[in-house]
Formats: structure tokens, sequence, C-alpha cells
């Protein structure tokens, strides 16, 4: 292993992959950078192949809306038909709505639990079984500062539930597939400057908000790419079932 190719061979699969300014995006061209081969899932399946190309020609990218349990595992058959092997998942894919407790109608709780959290295992069902079989493979899910504080700044308090559920699913799996080479961990970002927040806060709004955080600003997508890259590495071998807290102090805890 080199430092500087930390997944020279490795293939990761990464969902949410396909927006401009987002994290998955920004996590896939990290990972190619470092050797990856990248197979990029979003709702889309021209914006996934497009976002894919925009990283180079040996990564693919396919339309999976991860909620759905059948093209999760379409996806799967297509990555291993592909490539052989999944090495690394990032369950990235994530949607928020910023609503008080007593506005969650059912449609809004089952949706954002649907992509937030069910697609988290539905993902990771598709996936395991090839993990498996290699003996091998590292999983990172997305969860929030949201689950662990009660609330971000935007997510609605069904949002916190579903990413608290992440971590609780998460250390589950991390102690059922252990003795199986598989791990898998969770990063529980701060306030990240993405296209997630558009049209929800601006500038002075931001400031302020960065007043409040330590490292007094919001976060970039590259700097939650660089603890995915961690997490998929095997800088992190013995490292499973733990949470990475990547919010600039915006919550210091034991
Ligand atoms: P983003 O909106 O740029 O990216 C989210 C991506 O997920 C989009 O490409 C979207 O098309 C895709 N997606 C939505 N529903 C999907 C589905 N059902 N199946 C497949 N893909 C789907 O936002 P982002 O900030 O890059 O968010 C990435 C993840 O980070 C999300 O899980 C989000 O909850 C989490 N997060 C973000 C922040 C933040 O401040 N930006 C903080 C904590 C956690």
């Amino acid at each position: 292993m080199s430092n500087s190719l930390l997944l020279e061979g490795k293939v990761a699969m990464i969902s949410g992959a396909a927006s401009p300014r987002g994290i998955g995006l920004a996590t896939a061209r990290m990972f190619a950078e470092h050797g990856a081969k990248v197979v990029v899932l979003d709702l889309d399946e021209r914006a996934a192949a497009e976002a894919a190309a925009s990283i180079g020609p040996e990564h693919r990218g396919y339309g999976c809306n991860v909620a759905d349990r059948d093209a999760c595992q379409k996806a799967a058959d297509r990555a291993v038909a592909e490539f052989g092997r999944i090495d690394i998942l990032i369950n990235n894919a994530g949607i928020t709505q910023p609503v008080k407790t007593l506005e969650i109608d059912p449609a809004s709780w089952d949706r954002i639990l649907d992509v937030n959290l069910r697609g988290v295992l539905y993902l990771s069902q598709a996936v395991i079984p090839q993990m498996k079989k290699q003996q091998s493979g590292s999983i990172a899910c997305m969860s929030s500062v949201s689950a662990q504080r009660g609330g971000g700044i935007l997510g609605g308090p069904h949002y916190s539930a579903a990413k608290a559920g992440v971590l609780g699913l998460a250390k589950a799996m991390a102690r059922e597939f252990g003795p199986d080479n598989i791990r898998v961990n969770c990063v529980t970002p701060g306030l990240i400057d993405t296209d997630i927040t558009s049209g929800k806060l601006d500038d002075a709004k931001k400031a302020e908000i960065a007043a409040t955080i330590p490292l007094n600003r919001l976060g970039k997508a590259d700097e939650i790419a660089g603890a995915y890259l961690f997490l998929a590495s095997e800088l992190s071998g013995y490292i499973t079932g733990a949470v990475i807290d990547v919010n600039g102090g915006m919550l210091i805890h034991g």
C-alpha cells in the first residue's frame, strides 16, 4: 500500500454521488484520485453516468433509488458483473426537510426515513453477500450531527431520527459482519456547504452559524470525503463500529 494511492485496485460504490457540489461526488473524485474504480449511484441514470464520466472513463454511474430493494440488488449485481468485486460501500444518499415535530405528516416521515435509513439497509443488504464472498469490505454510512444533538441546522426531527437510526444500524452490522472482515463505520458531519442547504440558508445566516462553530466556518464536501477515504482505506483497518465527527467542533463531547 502506497501512501499516495490509498485505494489502488479497489472498487467503490457510492450512493447519492451525482450532485455536482455534493459530498458523494467529492468522495467519488477523491477515491478515483487514490486509485479506486468508482460506481456512482443516484436517482437519475444519466446524471449518475455523467458524474462518473466527469471523474474518468473507467468509472460507472447507475440509476438507483436506495429506498427500492430491487434497484439496490440490480446495482450491486451490475457492479459485480462489470468490475468483479465491491470493496467499499459508501451509504451517502440522503434528503432533508426543515419542519417541526407537529408538522411531520405520514408521507414526510416515510420519505425521510426511507431514503436516509431504509436505503442504508437495502444497499448494504445488496452488497454484503459479495463482501462476504471476498471476506473483506469496508462500509461507511452517512449520519449527521443532527442525530447526536437532536437537530442540526436544517433537518427536522424525522431527519434526526433517521440519522440516529443509521448509527444503530451501522454498529449492529459492524458487530455481525466483523468476523467476515467487513468493517462498518459512520461519519457525523456538522454543516457542510453543499446544495442540500441551497435556498434554505443565505450568506448572513451562514455567517451567524459559523460564529457558533469553534473552527468558525462551514465544512467543505472534500472534508467529509477525506473522512470517508480514511474509513474506506486500510489506514482504518482496526476501526469498526466507530463514529467519526467532522463538524469543526460544533459538537465537542465525550
Ligand atoms: P446533496 O443534496 O448534494 O446530495 C445528496 C444526493 O443524494 C443527491 O445527489 C440526491 O440526488 C441523492 N439522492 C436523494 N435521494 C436518493 C435516493 N432515494 N436514492 C439515491 N440517491 C438519492 O447533499 P449532500 O450535502 O452532499 O448530502 C449527502 C449526505 O450527507 C446526505 O445523506 C445528507 O443527509 C448528509 N449530510 C449532509 C450535511 C450537510 O450539511 N450538507 C450534514 C450532515 C449530513
